[in-house]
């Protein structure tokens, strides 16, 4: 069935592609605008569009594509705020680690939990990002740590994408830090000889991702992790100058790395590398926020160099338990300096582009997956303009109301 919705704003990036530098800063808007879909996929999106078996009106709202998340690590077993009261009680780093907190408690949650303990976990964070207009995201492994949990992450990650009304790309973060129970050398092994073979003969991801930083894995052992990956098809990614300048960029750029993560310590150098590389820049800046720093990633320095900027949550437990996208697009705009046309580029298309899902994602065109949100808005500056609410109305997933408010809003006579 043909359906036609009709907005008093309709804007969009345009294309199949990320963009670069200036070209961030352009969207396309229709007003009014209409959005023409079949069988979840957008015909025509425009300020007039065909004929339609049905037609739904909201006049004085807006429709934007959905959020598409760059960077997500929503598949993890429990929580850490007894971590976060500490911390904000003044202990520090190593004694929350001597008391069995940081990353590890993660690990030592996730493989505890049962595949469907870890299913349930993760659908009820989907849901929070979905409300929030998410319906694109990565979902990354990595607080398994071995063979058999890396595998359990990612198949869970896969079944939610199959459940959930969310588009969901498995990413294997078999690099992420150093297993509890083993050396450094013999995970590396590990890796190289049976996880990374495994997890490629079982087709569970397309990417591999690492952390590089001080105490963690330096460059070289992401070099010899990024070969193994290679020799078996994976796209990369990597996690890198987050707290410590490590020179990950230059290693990620060599290698054709699909992203470098986080970067808050880039240099000029690593800038005018990105601004002139395909390597996009990948940005989470609730993480700055959350953990209390007051240093931000160089994100309008790319942009200004030609680079290409994405965005995401992180949604991690330790150093971003974000699940709203639009959540770091306000701190796009007051804390990285973007413009509101760029960060919502950055959130959609760009990420898109990251996921490797931009043919079907990112923006609202012919052909395109019909995923879009309906805000109380009357401009998509009030986005921004207003930040205290993502004034989300509707949430549509392949033509298909996923989310909605508009009942609770008819019954006050809104
Ligand atoms: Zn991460």
């Amino acid at each position: 069935m043909r359906k036609k919705f009709k907005f008093s704003q309709v804007i969009t990036p345009t294309g199949r592609m990320g963009k670069r530098g200036k070209e961030m800063d352009h969207l396309q808007v229709f007003e009014p605008g209409e959005i023409l879909t079949e069988n979840g996929m957008i015909i025509e999106a425009g300020e007039k569009t065909g004929d339609a078996d049905y037609t739904e009106e909201h006049f004085g709202l807006i429709a934007i594509p959905g959020l598409v998340d760059a960077h997500n690590h929503l598949v993890y077993g429990g929580k850490r705020v007894e971590e976060f009261e500490m911390k904000l009680r003044g202990v520090s780093y190593m004694e929350i680690a001597r008391a069995g907190g940081g990353i590890k408690s993660t690990v030592k949650a996730t493989r505890e939990a049962s595949r469907e303990e870890l299913l349930a976990q993760s659908l009820r964070r989907a849901f929070y990002m979905l409300k929030n207009g998410t319906t694109a995201s990565e979902a990354k492994s990595g607080y398994g740590l071995n063979l058999e949990d890396e595998i359990k992450q990612l198949e869970v990650a896969r079944e939610l994408g199959e459940k959930f009304p969310m588009d969901i790309v498995p990413v294997f973060l078999g690099g992420h830090d150093i297993p509890p129970d083993m050396k450094k050398e013999d995970y590396l092994t590990l890796l190289e000889k049976e996880v990374i073979p495994e997890v490629a003969g079982r087709k569970l991801s397309r990417y591999f991702d690492a952390f590089c930083e001080s105490g963690v894995y330096d460059t070289t052992d992401i070099e010899r992790m990024f070969r193994a990956a290679k020799d078996y098809g994976f796209k990369l990614r990597l996690h890198t100058e987050e707290f410590t300048h490590m020179g990950g960029i230059p290693l990620a750029v060599e290698y054709g790395a699909v992203s470098v993560d986080h970067i808050l310590f880039a240099d000029e150098k690593d800038i005018k590398l990105l601004g002139r590389s395909e390597t996009a820049a990948v940005i989470m800046p609730t993480v700055s926020f959350f953990l209390r720093m007051e240093k931000y990633a160089p994100a309008r320095r790319i942009i200004d160099e030609g680079g290409l900027v994405a965005l995401g949550t992180d949604l991690n437990p330790g150093s971003s338990p974000v699940e709203s996208l639009f959540f770091a697009m306000w701190f796009a705009v007051f804390k990285l300096n973007l413009t509101m046309e760029e960060t919502i580029t950055a959130a959609t298309i760009n990420s898109a582009h990251v996921l490797g899902i931009a043919e079907t994602n990112g923006t609202l065109e012919k052909g395109k997956k019909a995923d879009f949100i309906v805000l109380d808005v009357e401009d998509y500056r009030e986005i921004f303009y207003r930040p205290s609410e993502t004034h989300i109305v509707k949430v549509y997933k392949e033509g298909r109301e996923v989310f909605g408010i508009e009942p609770y809003l008819r019954e006050m006579g809104m």
